[in-house]
């Protein structure tokens, strides 16, 4: 399987390549040549396998240059009771009105990019160890990303993390739970300034190709090839657990911010999975409810973006987006640059003569919720259920009721309650106990590693030439 950029003026690259880059040097992202296509005995075999047999049986057909032994032992040693609290990995819930929780939060840091960030920290130390080379991962976090990638990096062979994070921004908890990692490969940076200064800081630093070149700059943000193809896996696994046999249909409903989830139920849609609707849950940075229900797409600007009680999908644009639209226009790359440039002129591109193939032959689907629905959907869903949700889930189960007659709909849980406190409490009750697990007890009493620094990318820099001394 080679690789090839939606921009289409990128040489082909392999997987561990494409793994080790950001954005291709045309600006698009890296996409596989072809999806490969996923017949019906295939199907059966899959619906009996583990969730680490069939993580391998779905990449290994995505990853042609690591030899089959080599990734295999990468993906057992991810995908273990240990990490991720089960066996089954992303076990699938029933609520009494019949929607499906398919729980993605059980890893390290409790939000669902464990999931694909636990695979990449395993793959990265194998492919660098391979090329005999070093990465130094910058990345800008207002929360989940960052605990993720550093709980997956850490201690870790030939690759350190320089996390930024908006000082004195996130909450207790995630502040405790970045923070309070000691390892020698893993940098907290609190910038002055809030998470759009600490993402402007990354941008910067990676256009400096030469301190780019020098430092061995990569990155583990959403549009990491990597990180899409370990989400294809759980939606086969989800299809396997809620169906008897391959002529029943699910649909999915996913909280989605930089279309990066979604992305990849999309993929597994078009390997053959047989899935009828994929429904995109928005908040009120409702880019992407937008462009499903209308076929245009106009990102916002920055300081459009609303601060919003689920903090991981207030985004101004939808980066992974590109990987669909792609898709949707036939992968034409010439085609997609237009749209880009278009884009760059007009503030939008305009596919409205396409909303019939995007919901129709793609499926999709669209809504968004308000703060005032999450807090809602928290308490309905306590009190009738019993069970708890953060309020990313509530509001991919807002969204989800909006489709009534939709059969086996299965709602992605990105996050666990205890990661946003307030807002549990805002909605169920300022005595409401939100239970955490043991290993998270009194975290923020931890001895805590961090590093303040001015709003300034040279003082970044300088930081990181400290820290590694080339
Ligand atoms: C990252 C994140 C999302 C959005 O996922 P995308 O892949 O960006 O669409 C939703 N919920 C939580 C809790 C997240 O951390």
């Amino acid at each position: 399987m080679k690789y090839i950029s939606t921009r289409g003026q990128e040489a082909k690259k392999s997987f561990s390549e494409v793994l080790l880059m950001g954005l291709s040097s045309d600006g698009g992202l890296m996409m596989p040549e072809s999806y490969p296509h996923i017949d019906s005995n295939s199907l059966n075999h899959f619906r009996s396998l583990s969730y680490p047999e069939l993580a391998f049986a779905i990449m290994q057909q995505y990853i042609s240059d690591i030899p089959a032994d080599d990734l295999k032992s990468i993906i057992n040693n991810t995908y273990t009771k240990e990490n991720f609290q089960t066996e089954e990995i992303t076990p699938v819930r029933k609520l009494s009105n019949g929607l499906y929780i398919l729980g993605l939060s059980n890893g390290p840091t409790l939000a669902f990019k464990d999931i694909a960030m636990q695979f990449l920290g395993n793959a990265f130390e194998y492919v660098l160890d391979r090329q005999n080379t070093v990465l130094n991962i910058l990345g800008a976090t207002s929360g989940d990303t960052g605990s993720a990638a550093e709980y997956a990096i850490k201690g870790k062979n030939n690759v350190n993390v320089f996390m930024l994070s908006p000082h004195g921004k996130m909450s207790d908890f995630q502040r405790a739970q970045m923070y309070s990692l000691l390892d020698e490969n893993i940098h907290n940076i609190a910038i002055e300034g809030l998470f759009d200064d600490c993402q402007d800081i990354v941008k910067n630093i990676q256009n400096d190709l030469d301190f780019k070149q020098k430092y061995h700059i990569g990155t583990v943000n959403s549009i990491n090839w990597g990180r899409i193809l370990a989400q294809i896996v759980y939606y086969f696994k989800a299809y396997f657990e809620v169906t008897n046999n391959n002529q029943e249909y699910v649909s999915f409903c996913v909280p989605s911010g930089n279309f990066g989830d979604i992305c990849a139920g999309h993929i597994a849609k078009s390997m053959g999975l047989p899935i009828e609707k994929l429904i995109v849950a928005t908040n009120e940075n409702n880019v992407l409810e937008e462009f499903f229900t209308t076929g245009i797409y106009q990102p916002r600007k920055p300081d459009q973006v609303y601060i919003t009680s689920s903090p991981s999908m207030d985004i101004a644009k939808a980066s992974n987006l590109e990987r669909f639209i792609f898709d949707l226009i036939g992968r034409d790359g010439k085609k997609l640059n237009q749209s880009w440039q278009q884009l760059e002129t007009s503030g939008q591109i305009d596919l409205s003569h396409l909303l019939d193939d995007i919901k129709n032959k793609f499926g999709f689907y669209a809504g968004s919720s308000t703060h005032q629905n999450r807090l809602d959907t928290i308490r309905e869903t306590y009190k009738s259920e019993q069970d708890l949700v953060d309020p990313h889930t509530a509001d991919g189960i807002y969204v989800a009721k909006k489709f009534p007659n939709t059969e086996h709909l299965i709602c992605l849980e990105t996050a666990l309650p205890i990661k946003f406190e307030a807002t549990i409490k805002e909605a169920l009750g300022n005595d409401f106990l939100v239970s955490r697990p043991d290993v998270w007890n009194k975290v923020e009493e931890k001895p805590q590693k961090i590093e303040i620094l001015a709003n300034d990318s040279n003082e970044v820099k300088k930081f990181i030439q400290s820290q590694v001394q080339y």
